[in-house]
């Protein structure tokens, strides 16, 4: 059962994107948050993605695949850098493109890290945008969202992809020396949304379970 100040939070995120021109959906478990994305994005929509647990787990992807979406899928097995390269700056120019947020302030700014940029290009100027984010990227201020992003969310993701980064071994962030090319440095881009210009284009489907991490 929601608590009380859950039940605030969200309702005031809610409402504070509606003033930043960010369109957001409340849903109460991932079934919910799967059905919302298949209903916003057209059948005859192309689909690009950057990479994130939270997709993964809703398997969304998979499922606008399999439904006769075209998705542009650069974490196929089997293909070439370049391959994933050309299929990332493709997916930033598809007609709706899927992320997960690293965080989120109670404010509503959304908070992205990026290593190559296809997820900053994507989510700052694709044509529409679904973020897709479950409770646990919460965070109060701006300044804990960015923490989270950098201290949490960056050496799990370094971890999970065998990213030769400081962070890779013990999880504690050493950004000033995390340089190439001693270092891979995951955390190259940061990307902070405050707002929106575009009426309609950025969506964020706020899912009331944990989602990635
Ligand atoms: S800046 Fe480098 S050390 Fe810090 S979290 Fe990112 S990848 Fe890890």
């Amino acid at each position: 059962m929601r608590s009380f100040k859950l039940d605030k939070k969200i309702d005031s995120l809610i409402k504070i994107w509606q003033k930043r021109n960010i369109a957001g959906f409340y849903c109460a478990n991932k079934e919910s948050g799967i059905d919302k994305i298949l209903e916003i994005i057209p059948l005859s929509a192309s689909v690009g993605f950057s990479g994130s647990i939270s997709l993964e787990q809703l398997g969304v992807v998979r499922l606008l695949e399999s439904r006769g979406n075209k998705v542009f899928s650069p974490y196929k097995t089997g293909i070439s850098r370049e391959e994933g390269l050309e299929l990332r700056r493709q997916g930033a120019q598809a007609d709706y493109y899927l992320a997960s947020a690293n965080a989120i302030s109670e404010k509503g700014e959304l908070v992205f890290f990026s290593a190559f940029g296809n997820r900053t290009s994507g989510v700052s100027y694709a044509k529409n945008v679904i973020i897709v984010c479950g409770i646990n990227k919460l965070a109060q201020t701006i300044d804990e969202a960015l923490k989270r992003a950098r201290e949490y969310a960056a050496p799990l993701n370094c971890k999970r992809l065998n990213w030769e980064s400081p962070c890779f071994k013990d999880g504690i962030c050493r950004k000033e020396i995390c340089f190439f090319p001693e270092y891979k440095r995951m955390c190259c881009q940061i990307l902070i949304i405050e707002a929106e210009v575009t009426a309609d284009r950025l969506k964020v489907i706020l899912v009331e379970e944990n989602l990635g991490f």
